[in-house]
């Protein structure tokens, strides 16, 4: 642990100019529970750039633990439209936007086979759903908070969508379910970070992710496993561990492929009582650095080291304590009107 404490402690440890620093935000599986949101991933880097690569539902919870201003986030991505990929979109938009974002909200995603399966789509209705809400907001916190900037792009391409700031992220298509879904790349200072996002094992990702530094990869339970604890026969399990997910036989064989400096697995209930048997399975086929992703877990990579702990964090946290003047000094729309036989009914006015 040289150089780095046993645990990460929010706002103790500043970033080193070359160094990135990953933060798992939810590791689970579509069903969330207290000890795994659902799938989100924090990469911050040295250039004080900070990403979200998604933000299933749960993982704004573990974010404010971090005690991370929202305003810091440079922009967002969306492996896929799942639930548990994009759930926490309301938190990441307006509690941003509460917590002290002065800039629109920016959010990359891919299109799909037709235009309602696609990330503007989402967006577009996810805003429609919450127009009493924002409509609330506007006339109080700054009106440029509310919007968006969505960036969809094409899911069917290997392209480069991000470049700016030394950092390049570029995106290859998925196999899960249907189409549409996307792993990314994302490259800077010499250090490259791929993320599957949810995936059965595909040829794309094994070609986009040569030289990987990281590779975090779609893992499941085992077939036994879900069959002795989550109700499914083996036929159901085995379709959701090889045809949707990655089954842990199969992401050892990934990471075999790949070698990356470190690889992790995650999407799955990690326990005492399942974690030995998915290892042994990845061992199978791989035999280099290997961590079974907790949530709140962090990975600090440079190119002379990769160092995995856990954050700790409290419960009681106040997210954003500081108002910048920019904050409070940008525009506002009109406050929304409220009837008069309300405001007659109101008590102890100042
Ligand atoms: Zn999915
Ligand atoms: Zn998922």
């Amino acid at each position: 642990m040289d150089g780095y404490r046993r645990y990460y402690f929010p706002n103790t440890e500043a970033l080193a100019a070359d160094e990135v620093r990953i933060i798992a935000l939810g590791t689970g599986r579509p069903y969330m529970r207290p000890a795994q949101a659902n799938s989100g991933w924090l990469v911050e880097l040295g250039n004080g750039d900070k990403f979200m690569f998604d933000f299933g539902y749960g993982t704004q919870m573990r974010f404010s633990a971090l005690e991370i201003p929202y305003q810091d986030i440079t922009a967002y991505f969306a492996t896929h439209l799942h639930s548990d990929h994009v759930g926490d979109f309301g938190q990441i938009w307006v509690a941003s936007w509460v917590g002290g974002r002065t800039k629109p909200l920016v959010v990359y995603g891919p299109s799909g086979t037709q235009p309602n399966y696609g990330m503007k789509h989402f967006v577009e209705k996810q805003r429609e759903s919450f127009a009493w809400d924002t409509a609330t907001r506007v006339g109080f916190l700054p009106a440029i908070g509310e919007e968006v900037e969505v960036h969809e792009f094409n899911y069917a391409e290997t392209a480069i969508i991000y470049d700016s700031n030394g950092v390049r992220i570029s995106t290859f298509p998925a196999i899960h379910i249907t189409d549409g879904p996307v792993g990314f790349r994302l490259e800077w200072n010499g250090l490259t970070l791929v993320y599957s996002g949810d995936t059965t094992p595909n040829g794309f990702l094994v070609e986009n992710a040569s030289n990987a530094d990281v590779l975090i990869h779609d893992t499941y339970n085992t077939v036994d496993q879900m069959v002795a604890t989550t109700g499914h026969d083996k036929k159901g399990g085995g379709a959701v561990n090889t045809y949707i997910h990655t089954d842990p036989l199969d992401a050892g064989r990934i990471f075999a492929m790949v070698h990356p400096r470190l690889a992790v697995s995650f999407h799955f209930y990690n326990d005492f009582d399942t974690a030995s048997e998915i290892e042994k399975q990845i061992r199978k086929s791989y035999d280099g650095a290997l961590a079974l992703a907790h949530d709140l877990m962090v990975i600090n990579v440079t190119k002379a080291r990769i160092q995995t702990r856990m954050a700790s964090t409290g419960s009681h946290v106040y997210p954003n304590t500081v108002y910048q003047d920019a904050y409070r000094q940008a525009p506002r729309k009109p406050k929304p009107a409220i009837s008069e036989w309300l405001l007659a009914k109101r008590l102890f006015q100042k």
